[in-house]
């Protein structure tokens, strides 16, 4: 289930090369080529999916435990102190990569907090 020219579909399979901090049989985490804080990471399906109204139920199912999981891993490697998970469904809502994913977003006491999206 890959789409032909989706480049979240190429990152996700490893034929476009990206800084991944976690692989299984489903899921990539990469970091996030436009950061909102350090280490603002992006959960991607290996197969794919527009959004989160088409994804499979196994993928969904388990996107959570990925993202507890990263999470975990930004606490005691980056120190943060908190984190954002943000995930846009359509244009008008912000996303700009029609590959479902999850962003992952790293939050340091005394930095900015997220009071708004906004997306690009
Ligand atoms: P959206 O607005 O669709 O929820 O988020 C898309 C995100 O993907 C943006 O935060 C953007 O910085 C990131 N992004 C777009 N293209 C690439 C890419 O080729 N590589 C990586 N690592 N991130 C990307
Ligand atoms: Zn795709």
């Amino acid at each position: 289930m890959k789409e032909e020219n989706c480049i979240f579909c190429k990152i996700a399979n490893g034929e476009i090369p990206a800084a991944t901090l976690y692989e299984d049989d489903l899921f990539r985490v990469i970091l996030d080529l436009g950061p909102a804080s350090k280490g603002h990471a992006l959960i991607l399906p290996k197969n794919h999916f527009a959004d989160l109204l088409a994804l499979d139920e196994e993928t969904s199912a388990k996107v959570l435990a990925v993202a507890a999981k990263v999470g975990a891993a930004m606490k005691k490697s980056l120190h943060c102190d908190g984190f954002n998970l943000v995930q846009n469904n359509g244009e008008a809502a912000g996303q700009t990569v029609f590959h479902f994913h999850m962003h992952i977003i790293p939050r340091y006491e005394g930095g900015p907090r997220m009071v708004s999206w906004e997306p690009g």
